[in-house]
């Protein structure tokens, strides 16, 4: 889906476009002005995306936010990224979710937490993501 929006072969209100990354409106926005930013070239993921194609879209997000700050004169920029279905990823194509908030917008601010049991299930679990690195 993403890809046939990078070739032109799918319609979107595209606000940014250069040659590696592509800003459009996301068709079922959170708050109206809620942009997505892609690479144009396919990663399914972050995982997958070179540096320099991440510093190519971070640079856009970072252009975005300017622009919902500035045009839309939003209060606040949240980005939400999510990577695997379980995380929430619906097209499997890496995308930021550049969204503008608004002091009295009424959407969720906040997100569901936890807690460690005790600072050693802490410990553990950071230990167990030191050796993913
Ligand atoms: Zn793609």
């Amino acid at each position: 889906m993403f890809c046939r929006i990078a070739a032109g072969a799918a319609a979107a209100a595209v606000v940014y476009e250069d040659d590696a990354t592509l800003a459009f409106l996301d068709s079922m926005p959170m708050i109206k002005g809620h942009v997505l930013v892609i690479p144009k070239a396919h990663y399914t993921d972050l995982g997958e995306a070179p540096a320099a194609v991440l510093g190519a879209v971070m640079q856009t997000v970072q252009r975005v936010m300017r622009a919902q700050r500035g045009g839309l004169k939003a209060d606040g920029v949240r980005l939400i990224q999510s990577n695997g279905a379980a995380a929430g990823q619906v097209v499997p194509h890496l995308h930021f979710h550049v969204i503008p908030r608004f002091d009295n917008d009424g959407a969720p601010r906040g997100w569901a937490h936890t807690e460690y049991a005790d600072d050693a299930e802490r410990d553990a679990v950071a230990e167990r993501i030191r050796t993913g690195l």
